[in-house]
Parts: structure tokens; C-alpha cells; sequence
């Protein structure tokens, strides 16, 4: 596909862009409140292709994607007009009299490359943030949900101008063509092995980018827990949309007889959960398509199934699935999992479980399930990654005041509320100075020993 496919859209997303139009409050307010009317008045065919693609319920749909959407923009239009305001600077003596502000900018056109497992959300979420911003954007959703990514190719330009907002569907060739230009930031959400081509494409232009990767989320469990809860909330966040997200729980990490004491509480909470036959459960979701089927399969050879394990390729259905007996050698435990399968890796010790954390690289999350607050501290200070929760998995995605973002393999930059506002802003420093009087003279050749005081105040200063 030549690079010049969509060099007039982005033409005309730039000139809308230069004429200053996006950078007011009303504009930005204006989009976010057409996003949100997109969302409301759309949930019902929303919810259809998200039903189609993953098989998602419509009350998960509604938590996870639409309302956890139209939740994130309410906060940024409560919080739009402070986030745009200036922040004062102080400025020092040597520099008085004078002043400084902090400005957040828009940054101009930007990219926004979604990935399939939450279709809507991880596509409209960023494009929140960047109106938030004044940006115009290029929304590039994933081929791997195509009722979805039709789905939004067909609403947005009911709602959105074509040099405000705009949809390029398809797949690798249309995302190539999309890199080869100049964007003023791009946004990816997805696998490590296309971060690097995102970022070799950014790195021909100075694009900064932002990368919302997955990894190994491991979560610790030990005996001060509340068991029968922990095991509730660990069943909830792992086979939420069937596995497939990006900061579910990838295994449990724990000392043999927690695990023994916690496997009949994870088989009692998948009951409650999803019935005695989940194919029946009209809550739990699909596979996204015959390829992550195979692999997660290919993944459960070898693996003690301790419960679940039935699968229909036919309705994409593999039943939450808890496994024991495998060791760090395992395929299950050389990638991220990313579907309804819980490893249950057994422990001698906290240190193990550190050795075993930090092999993974740095994950988007860490959860400990635990009272005690030395374990607390001693996973805060021996291990990295993007968030680090306690007694919860995957909840902590719902608070917009919480940034959200990888460090190291699992991203780098952040989304979510004032921190999303900020990656789609540059915050341009701004200084005034007067004509007079001209103390800067004071600093200037020929130096004497007033230049001299000057210095000497800065260090003492420090
Ligand atoms: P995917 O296959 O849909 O790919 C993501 C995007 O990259 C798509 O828009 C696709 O068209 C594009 N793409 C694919 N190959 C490309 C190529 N060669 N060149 C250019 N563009 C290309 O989704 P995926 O990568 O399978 O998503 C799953 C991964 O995303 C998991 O690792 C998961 O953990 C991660 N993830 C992270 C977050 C987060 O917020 N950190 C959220 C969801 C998923």
C-alpha cells in the first residue's frame, strides 16, 4: 500500500489542526460530549459486535468497555478546565524580576492503534485523552475484532468531521502505510513484537509514543489472605473476556499448602460465577478466533488440569481453567497467557516468588493477595512493574485518578484521566521577563564581582 493512501486525510486533519480551532476549551469539550452521545446513543449495536467478536456479555461490555468509556470522559470534562490551566513556576532570584507557567499544548495529529481485546475501549480511550488535549487524530482499530473496527469505522464520521477524527481500517499493510508518515505522537496498544516496528517507524520522524504492552502479571497469595475472597476476586479478573486481558492475573504464585488450601475456594468461586457448565454461562465470554484457540490449547499440553479444561473450537469456548504441576520451563510459563487459563505455581518461599517475578520482566501489574505488611513492603521494594495492588486484580483500571502503563516489556508512558491529558500534551514552559530594570546586565562580560555573588548565591542555594 503506497504512503501516500492517506496523506489527504492527514492533510486535512494538520490544517484543522493549525488553524488554532482545537486548542479551545469549548472544542475540546464539544468532542468529548460527541464521544460520549456516540457511546450512549450506540450501545446497543456496540454491545451486538462486541457479543459477535468476543462473545461478550452486555453487562460486561457496559463495565469493561461503553460505561467504563463514558465514565472516563465525564471525569475529563469535570476536570478539563484544570488541567488546561496554567501551573505557576517559580522563578529565581538571580533570573528576578520575571515569571514562569507551565502551559499544556496540544501536540497536533496523532495515531491511535488499537488491539482487539477490548475493541472499543482501548481505541475510544486514548481518542478521549487526545480531544481532552485538542488533537485531531487517525484511529487505526484492530482487524483481529472486525465487527467492531466496522462498527466504529461507521459511527465515527456521523459524529466526528473527517479533519477532526478519523478511521483507516484493515490490518498490517494499512498500519505500514499509516507509520510511514509524519503523526505528532502515536499511541499503540498491543504486542511487543510490533511496539518495536511502531517505535522503528516513530524513530524516522522523532514521533514520541506511547506503548500500552502486555507480559506475565503474577499474583502472590499467602495464608494472612482471606482465602475465600481472594480466590472470588482472582476468578473475576482472570476470565473477565475469557483471559483475554492484558492485566489479568497470568498465574497464581504460592507455598504448596496455600494452594492447597485456596484450590477448593478458586473451583467453588468459577462455580458461583459461571454455573456448574460455563458453555451454559450467559456471562462468560469467547475466544477471539481459531488462531488464539489453537494456541492456548498447543498451551495446556503437558499442564495437570486440576478443573475446567473442556473446550469447543466450534463456539471458540474454553472453559476456565486451572492447571498445577508445571515449572518455569512450561510453554504456559514462557508468554503471556492471555486466555482462560490459571497456572497454580507452587512456591517454596516469598524469596522464590521474587526470583520467579523478576524473570519475567516487568510486568503491567504485580497483585499480592495479603495482610501482612512486611510482605507488602518487601514485593514494593524487590519487584517493578506498572501498578502494584493489593487484594484486588484488575479493578484498579476503573479509577481515571490512577494512571494507567507498562514499564519497561510491558510499555512505557501512561493513559487514563489527567495522565492521558498529559501524554497528548506537551507542557511548554513559558517565561516573561521585563525590559526593567536590566538586572540580566549583572551576569553578563565584563565579569566581575557582582557575577561572582550571583554564583555564589546559586550554590548556596542548592
Ligand atoms: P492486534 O493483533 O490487534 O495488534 C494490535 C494492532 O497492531 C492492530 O491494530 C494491528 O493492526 C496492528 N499490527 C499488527 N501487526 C502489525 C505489523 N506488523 N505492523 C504494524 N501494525 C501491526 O493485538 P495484539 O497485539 O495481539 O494484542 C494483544 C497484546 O496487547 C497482548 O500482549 C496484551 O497484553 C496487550 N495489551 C496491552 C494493553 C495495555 O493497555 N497495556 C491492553 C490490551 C492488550
Amino acid at each position: 500500500m503506497p504512503r501516500s493512501t492517506f496523506e489527504t486525510e492527514l492533510s486535512g486533519l494538520r490544517r484543522k489542526f493549525d488553524s488554532g480551532a482545537t486548542r479551545t476549551y469549548e472544542w475540546r469539550r464539544r468532542q468529548l460530549k460527541q464521544l460520549d452521545r456516540l457511546l450512549q446513543e450506540n450501545s446497543t449495536a456496540l454491545n451486538t459486535a462486541l457479543k459477535q467478536d468476543l462473545g461478550k456479555c452486555a453487562v460486561e461490555a457496559r463495565l469493561t468497555e461503553t460505561a467504563f468509556l463514558r465514565a472516563e470522559i465525564a471525569h475529563a470534562l469535570g476536570h478539563l478546565k484544570t488541567w488546561m490551566r496554567p501551573k505557576k513556576r517559580d522563578m529565581p532570584l538571580s533570573l528576578q524580576p520575571a515569571r514562569a507557567k507551565l502551559q499544556a499544548e496540544p501536540l497536533g495529529v496523532v495515531l491511535i492503534i488499537a488491539p482487539w481485546n477490548y475493541p472499543v475501549q482501548l481505541l475510544l480511550s486514548p481518542l478521549a485523552s487526545a480531544l481532552a488535549a485538542g488533537n485531531t487524530a487517525i484511529l487505526k482499530p484492530s482487524e483481529v475484532a472486525p465487527r467492531c473496527s466496522a462498527i466504529i469505522a461507521e459511527l465515527i464520521p456521523k459524529y466526528f468531521k473527517s479533519d477532526e477524527v478519523f478511521v483507516v481500517e484493515g490490518g498490517v499493510a494499512e498500519t505500514t502505510a499509516l507509520l510511514s508518515l509524519q503523526f505528532d505522537h502515536i499511541f499503540y496498544t498491543g504486542n511487543g513484537h510490533v511496539a518495536r516496528v511502531v517505535m522503528e517507524a516513530a524513530a524516522q520522524h522523532l514521533t514520541p509514543v506511547t506503548l500500552e504492552l502486555g507480559g506475565k502479571c503474577p499474583a502472590w497469595v499467602d495464608q494472612s489472605a482471606d482465602l475465600q475472597s481472594t480466590a472470588r476476586r482472582l476468578v473475576w479478573a482472570k476470565f473477565l473476556n475469557a483471559g483475554q486481558t492484558c492485566v489479568a492475573p497470568d498465574h497464581i504464585l504460592a507455598t504448596r499448602s496455600t494452594l492447597e488450601a485456596l484450590k477448593p475456594h478458586l473451583i467453588a468461586a468459577i462455580k458461583a460465577q459461571f454455573g456448574e457448565d460455563t458453555l451454559q454461562s450467559p456471562d462468560y465470554g469467547r475466544i477471539i478466533n481459531a488462531r488464539h484457540f489453537d494456541r492456548l490449547i498447543g498451551l495446556l499440553a503437558n499442564a495437570q488440569v486440576v478443573s475446567g479444561g473442556q473446550h469447543d473450537m466450534q463456539q471458540r469456548f474454553i472453559a476456565p481453567t486451572l492447571v498445577e504441576g508445571i515449572g518455569d520451563s512450561h510453554p504456559l510459563m514462557q508468554e503471556e497467557i492471555f486466555g482462560p487459563i490459571l497456572p497454580l505455581i507452587e512456591v517454596v518461599d516469598l524469596d522464590a516468588a521474587l526470583k520467579s517475578i523478576r524473570s519475567h520482566g516487568k510486568p503491567l501489574a504485580v497483585y499480592a493477595f495479603t495482610r501482612d505488611s512486611n510482605v507488602k513492603d518487601v514485593l514494593f521494594q524487590h519487584t517493578a512493574s506498572g501498578a502494584l495492588v493489593f487484594n484486588m486484580a484488575v479493578g484498579h483500571l476503573g479509577a481515571p485518578d490512577v494512571p494507567f502503563g507498562g514499564v519497561g516489556s510491558s510499555g512505557m508512558g501512561s493513559s487514563h484521566g489527567e495522565a492521558g491529558f498529559r501524554t497528548f500534551s506537551h507542557m511548554r514552559s513559558i517565561v516573561y521577563k521585563p525590559f526593567w530594570p536590566d538586572t540580566l546586565r549583572l551576569i553578563m562580560p565584563p565579569y566581575g564581582r557582582v557575577v561572582e555573588r550571583v554564583i555564589q548565591h546559586l550554590v548556596a542555594k542548592e
